[in-house]
């Protein structure tokens, strides 16, 4: 089989030839259907981020595969099962695991950093995974790439949890990424009144035009602030969410709430990840600042459902498909910010 596998940082990663696994008692084996671009592929490739990242693990967090075949003891999946799973498996011991936050666990191990990941032609599926109940099968008829996405959606349910949309809520989106037009599609459902989405790029404001935003607004341009008042009787928008790493977003954010509003750092910020921050914003409105890191089994269960049942558009996110002989090309694409998700297929 091929991997594309990493070779540390400043090294470009390439594709190699690996010999294909055959699953051990409690692991499976599956055909990987598609493989989804997260930024974080293109930081690791670029050698932007290196930390927790084995030289040598197959890259790719965001998959969907076929079970192939399982190992000795593993039960509840049959050869053809369309599966896909959270990148993170936990210890299941450390504080943040018994506090039943699993996907902050201090001894994590991640899908496409130390275990191998998607962008290969098969992935094995660790027994740690299956043990804890990780692997989710989804139904049949799903595309692929729609279940890998499965996993950056999950990412966003849990932001959601943090930083809660109430029905009748103005939301701002701040970046129409990918991310972006994911929180915007939950708010949507969650039953916010009104969502405002501000990118800089016209193809990514038709695209959250597209996927339900009240209004989109080129914040190069526009004021932001002024339409979010225009929408909510000049108090501010209840919940602001940064969807885009830029460091002097997070106090545009914290302006554009009303008093006691929420604010979402859902994006890690470029760099060491500082930030000048307005800190008496919050203290005179009251603010809630929350974050939010990847996501646990709960929050990917439902992820999936929300793909199945079409709640959330899956097709129109994945605007590119590459194979794999073309990996390196595919995470590239992402930098181009043409497009929204990249797939890449087994070719
Ligand atoms: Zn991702
Ligand atoms: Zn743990």
């Amino acid at each position: 089989m091929r991997g594309f596998t990493y070779r540390g940082p400043g090294r470009p990663a390439e594709l190699t030839e690996l010999a294909t696994p055959t699953p051990g008692p409690g692991e499976a084996l599956t055909r990987v259907g598609a493989n989804t671009v997260c930024g974080t592929d293109l930081r690791i490739l670029r050698g932007e981020k290196s930390k927790g990242v084995e030289v040598g693990v197959v890259l790719g967090h965001e998959v969907a595969g076929y079970v192939e075949a399982v190992g000795e003891g593993v039960t509840g999946f049959a050869v053809g099962d369309l599966v896909s799973m959270p990148p993170s498996v936990c210890c299941g011991v450390c504080g943040p695991c018994r506090r039943g936050t699993e996907h902050l666990c201090d001894d994590v191990h991640l899908v496409g950093y130390d275990i191998n990941g998607g962008l290969a032609d098969y992935w094995l599926i660790p027994r740690a995974a299956i043990e804890r109940g990780q692997l989710v099968k989804a139904s049949a008829h799903l595309e692929p790439a729609q279940l890998a996405l499965a996993e950056p959606i999950s990412c966003c349910l849990n932001g959601m949890d943090n930083y809660r949309v109430e029905v009748g809520d103005v939301v701002v989106i701040v970046g129409a990424g990918p991310i972006g037009l994911i929180h915007l599609q939950l708010a949507r459902i969650a039953g916010a009144a009104a969502v405002v989405v501000s990118d800089p790029s016209a193809t990514r404001r038709a695209s959250a035009e597209a996927l339900g935003a009240t209004v989109t607004v080129d914040p190069t341009n526009d004021d932001l602030s002024a339409v979010v008042n225009g929408l909510s009787a000049g108090e501010g928008a209840d919940v602001a969410v940064l969807c885009i790493g830029v460091p002097e977003l997070v106090n545009d954010c914290l302006g554009l709430v009303r008093k006691r509003g929420r604010v979402s750092i859902f994006a890690g910020l470029a760099g060491e990840g500082w930030s000048t921050i307005a800190a008496n914003l919050i203290h005179y409105k009251e603010i809630t600042v929350v974050g939010a890191s990847n996501s646990g089994r709960e929050n990917f269960v439902r992820a999936v459902r929300l793909i199945e049942s079409g709640a959330i558009d899956t097709m129109s996110l994945v605007t590119h498909t590459f194979g794999l002989s073309r990996a390196a090309e595919a995470i590239e694409f992402v930098a181009s910010g043409e497009g929204i998700k990249v797939a890449v297929v087994p070719d």
